[in-house]
């Protein structure tokens, strides 16, 4: 049993050193699931008594009018030995002994908070108690419920104390100490009329009666004892706390505590109650019920806090690492995330993602039909190899075959294909520059570094810009070279004019005729297919090399070599995380460490059952 509460105890603080109180925060927070005991009840209706009593302590700030203005968290734990202290969460490590202390203390806080005004606070005040004797309990203080603002306070203030007390007691897992004073109807108990409109079924509902004592003569309070008055779900328990007098006297609790014991045995109304009766049974009766709550929630709780943990670590996966602090660090950070977006590149052009297929497209298809589309015929129509063939000739006629002739036709033809060669280069390089596009936006590593996901992109297209000049240059190249030495053995093959029966008698005019320029138009043009069909192949070859292979080999090499120059600086710039981010991860950590304790912990209680 204590190490159940004990445990809630513990789980509780944790939640609230995290600011974890249960509002703003999207995510079901721990102390929405754990049960608490809150006090509420009119000014002056004897809450702090009450509090004490259960505590055994006097620790409260107490006096007539507003005097509690902000919550107040009050955990107790009971030590086996040792002397009893107090500590507060908002100054750790400082342990009160003196009692009397903790009362200005309190008071003081609330100050901090609020000012000297009559102002309240939402935000709580949270403080351990730590004594051989007390029960392990976590109650929260409330404001009193008041009828009318006073001096110094707005309007507002009757509605605004009304709105925070009922925010902490409409949990459902909050357990209602209402206290309600003797000496005034149950009909206008402010405490029944709060706790009945969050809990109409009375099912965590205590109803306290306080100021027995002081009842006028002749009337008793056995009827509302007896629940005749009210019906709750459990019984009344009523309470003789000290009065002013006592506490002007300094009357102790101890004193305060034999005294009640008597009044409730010794007076005959009450005799037959006296076992249900008196402060110790309250913080008795509330212990045992806390506790068959909490044991009821474990198995919820577990769940609550697993799901919560997978949610953490799924948001935690999504904002990724944090970013190394020193600069090997974030070198190697940066080289990480490089080589990721690099892996998805090449997987592009392998075939393990879409887009590679295209280069072979450009290969198999735009350059044939870019090839087909320079109509070589036209340009060796006859007219044309007449005038190349004789402009060739200068003023000397060729004597047996046209050398010069052949050459200029060829070179002429030959030249025009650097077009489509070209044009094959820059399809490539389009290609390849949207599959790095595509692969910086499929690298979510990337997403998280503005910075240096433009770096990166701008780095890749340089070097994509580079190879592609490299490129243009090879495969000019292989067109240049089509050009500046032809195939001996295809005019060696070719049959001679003379040989094939021509008339070596034929003037000079006859050179010029049109069967014989057009039979040189059409060698010219069988060796430029002849051309054009290696070409066909070897400009992919080349293409391929220069581009495709290169930049699966070193997209990223320059970037490299210019990032192992930079400073740590330079670096921390490339990964100029948003800061939102930065903080959010440092959060949901925080927060999952709290999570991971508390599952550890309530696992250990679970199995223990
Ligand atoms: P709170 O405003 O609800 O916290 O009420 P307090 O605990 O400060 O009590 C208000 C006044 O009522 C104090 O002067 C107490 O001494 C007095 N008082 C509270 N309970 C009792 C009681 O059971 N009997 C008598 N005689 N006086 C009480
Ligand atoms: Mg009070």
């Amino acid at each position: 049993m204590e190490n159940l509460i004990s445990l809630v105890n513990r789980l509780q603080r944790a939640c609230t050193a995290l600011g974890d109180h249960g509002d703003e925060s999207a995510l079901p927070t721990l102390w929405d699931a754990l049960p608490s005991i809150a006090v509420v009840g009119g000014q002056s209706s004897g809450k702090s008594s009450v509090l004490e009593s259960v505590v055994g302590k006097d620790f409260l700030p107490r006096g007539s009018g507003i005097v509690t203005r902000r919550p107040l968290v009050l955990q107790l734990h009971r030590l086996d030995e040792g002397r009893e202290y107090a500590e507060f969460a908002h100054l750790p490590r400082k342990r009160f002994t003196d009692f009397a202390a903790v009362r200005k203390e309190i008071a003081d806080e609330t100050d901090r908070e609020t000012g000297r005004s009559k102002q309240i606070s939402t935000v709580p005040i949270y403080l351990s108690i730590y004594s051989p004797n007390v029960v392990n309990l976590t109650l929260i203080d409330l404001p009193g419920l008041t009828k009318v603002a006073v001096e110094g306070q707005p309007d507002s203030i009757v509605h605004d104390i009304e709105n925070m007390v009922r925010s902490y007691i409409e949990k459902p897992n909050c357990i209602i100490l209402a206290i309600s004073p003797a000496n005034q109807d149950l009909a206008t108990s402010d405490a029944i009329k709060i706790s009945r409109e969050v809990d109409p079924k009375g099912e965590r509902t205590f109803g306290v009666l306080t100021k027995i004592d002081l009842m006028d003569k002749g009337t008793d309070a056995v009827d509302m004892l007896e629940g005749r008055s009210y019906k709750l779900q459990f019984p009344w328990i009523g309470v003789v706390n000290r009065s002013q007098a006592d506490i002007n006297k300094s009357v102790d609790m101890i004193a305060a505590r034999r005294r009640e014991r008597e009044y409730f045995s010794s007076t005959p109304e009450y005799k037959h109650l006296a076992h249900r009766m008196g402060s110790e049974h309250l913080g008795k009766v509330l212990s045992k019920h806390l506790e068959s709550v909490i044991k009821s929630r474990i198995p919820g709780l577990q769940s609550l806090i697993n799901k919560t943990i997978i949610e953490l670590e799924t948001e935690l996966s999504r904002l990724g690492k944090p970013i190394a602090t020193d600069a090997g660090g974030k070198l190697y950070m940066i080289m990480e995330i490089c080589r990721i977006f690099d892996q998805i590149f090449k997987e592009h052009l392998d075939g393990k993602r879409p887009g590679g297929d295209k280069v072979y497209n450009v290969f198999d298809n735009q350059l044939p039909a870019a090839l087909k589309r320079l109509q070589f015929d036209k340009q060796l129509a006859m007219e044309n190899v007449r005038k190349l063939i004789t402009e060739a000739d200068g003023y000397q006629p060729h004597l047996i075959a046209p050398e010069q002739g052949y050459r200029r036709l060829i070179e002429s033809t030959l030249v025009t294909i650097k077009g489509p060669a070209e044009a094959s280069v820059d399809a490539v390089h389009a290609i390849l520059k949207d599959l790095v596009h595509k692969s910086i936006s499929e690298t979510s590593e990337l997403k998280q570094y503005p910075s240096l996901r433009v770096e990166v992109a701008n780095a890749a297209c340089e070097s994509l810009d580079r190879m592609r000049d490299e490129s243009k240059k090879a495969t000019l190249q292989l067109v240049e070279m089509e050009c500046s030495y032809l195939t001996v053995d295809f005019f060696r093959k070719l049959p001679q004019d003379i040989e094939k029966g021509g008339n070596p008698t034929h003037s000079i005019f006859d050179r010029y005729n049109d069967s014989y320029l057009r039979r040189i138009g059409s060698n010219v043009l069988s060796y430029v297919h002849m051309v054009v069909g290696t070409l066909r192949n070897s400009i992919p070859k080349s293409v391929v090399y220069c581009q495709v292979r290169e930049a699966k080999r070193s997209l990223l090499d320059h970037f490299f070599a210019e990032l192992g120059k930079k400073e740590g600086k330079q670096l921390g710039t490339l990964l100029d995380e948003d800061p939102a981010i930065m903080q959010r991860r440092i959060s949901l950590a925080k927060r999952l460490e709290l999570y991971r304790a508390a599952q550890s912990e309530i696992d250990t209680v679970a199995w223990s059952k």
